[in-house]
């Protein structure tokens, strides 16, 4: 972030920030005052803006609507106990959001722009990061096509925009999950690794179903066989097998997710075995059985640490662990957190406090 670059600051006339109760936060639905965009034409990134959260006028035509080029990444602020503000491993997701971009053949975001643009948001909206234990503020970085043409061609034209949202602790019930057989999230050379909207898009059918049948997310398995666990869609899988830290490892179809890295490199720093390998729906189900699969959760920015209560498969429900009983990931949990709230050393660097 040698070069400070030129970004044009309309203030909103009056900030929504009184009228929001900050203890209701429902996920992803309270936008903070202000938003961030770029434009992108003639291959170049121009017109950076802050402005007020609002409608972005655009022709039906666009061709993120019609061929899907839109990605997106989730990624967030933290106030930390001497006030300070942080933004968790943001380098990470800068890298991520890039290579959506390629893989969707969409231009690359300049470090300067994603980070700047997350700098000139928090600042003019800085009241909206929550000060409460657990919560943060979630910030989206979206980028669309924007032509408005039928034909089927990569877009010549993109926004970028940036919105935030304040968001408190995710629910922690245990979840109720369901191993996917039937349908696919993604496949072999295809866009699984992405961000990208049609991944999302593809699994609302699917988690319907489940919901219907009591479940609260899906575990998704790879496409040619359904034999191994992929992840979750918005989140990694993993599970604590004979003490050793057990996730699939990243492929095309996995999203590689930075809490996962995070929860990962946590584990082998305090000493704990970790593998990343191909994981067995078999091996999942014996384990379960046999006492082997002591805790299994999911990893995500937007959940942190989620745990599994209850694994369905082929119509039977497996059962694991109490939650209060899982040492592991608890303790790994708490220890990022800790790390996010400043109340711990940042050994790896990984808070950009501004
Ligand atoms: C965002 C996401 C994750 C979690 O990634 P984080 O970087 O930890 O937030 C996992 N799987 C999919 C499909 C995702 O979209």
């Amino acid at each position: 972030m040698n070069e400070t670059l030129d970004i044009t600051i309309t203030q909103a006339d009056q900030s929504r920030l009184t009228g929001t109760d900050f203890s209701q936060l429902p996920f992803g639905k309270v936008f903070s005052d202000h938003m961030f965009i770029a434009e992108y034409k003639d291959g170049e990134w121009s017109n950076l803006q802050v402005l007020p959260y609002g409608p972005i006028p655009m022709s039906p035509a666009i061709s993120a609507l019609h061929y899907g080029q839109a990605i997106f990444e989730g990624l967030k602020a933290y106030r930390q106990a001497n006030g300070k503000i942080n933004v968790f491993r943001a380098d990470k997701n800068h890298e991520r959001f890039n290579k959506s971009a390629h893989r969707m053949a969409m231009p690359a975001i300049p470090r300067e722009i994603f980070m700047q643009g997350i700098a000139a948001l928090l600042d003019i909206d800085e009241k909206w990061i929550p000060s409460q234990d657990g919560y943060s503020l979630y910030i989206r970085p979206v980028m669309y096509a924007t032509d408005p043409y039928l034909g089927v061609r990569a877009s010549e034209t993109y926004t970028f925009a940036l919105l935030t949202t304040p968001t408190g602790p995710y629910y922690s019930q245990p979840l109720k999950v369901k191993i996917e057989t039937e349908y696919t999230r993604a496949d072999d050379g295809g866009v699984g690794f992405a961000k990208t909207a049609g991944n999302y898009a593809r699994s609302l059918y699917p988690f319907a179903e489940a919901q219907k049948e009591g479940y609260d997310q899906l575990i998704w398995t790879d496409a040619a066989t359904h034999e191994y666990i992929e992840e979750a869609g918005t989140a990694n899988l993993i599970f604590v097998i004979n003490g050793k830290l057990v996730t699939p490892s990243v492929r095309s179809t996995v999203l590689d997710g930075v809490t996962r890295d995070t929860i990962l490199t946590l584990a082998k720093k305090a000493g704990i075995e970790v593998e990343e390998r191909r994981v067995s729906v078999k091996e999942i189900i014996e384990g379960i059985n046999d006492g082997s699969v002591t805790d299994a959760f999911a990893a995500g920015t937007a959940a942190t640490v989620t745990p599994i209560g209850e694994i369905g498969y082929q119509g039977s429900l497996y059962k694991l662990s109490d939650p209060a009983s899982r040492t592991i990931s608890s303790g790994i949990a708490k220890t990022l957190n800790d790390i996010r709230y400043g109340l711990s050393e940042d050994e790896l660097g990984w808070n950009w406090t501004i």
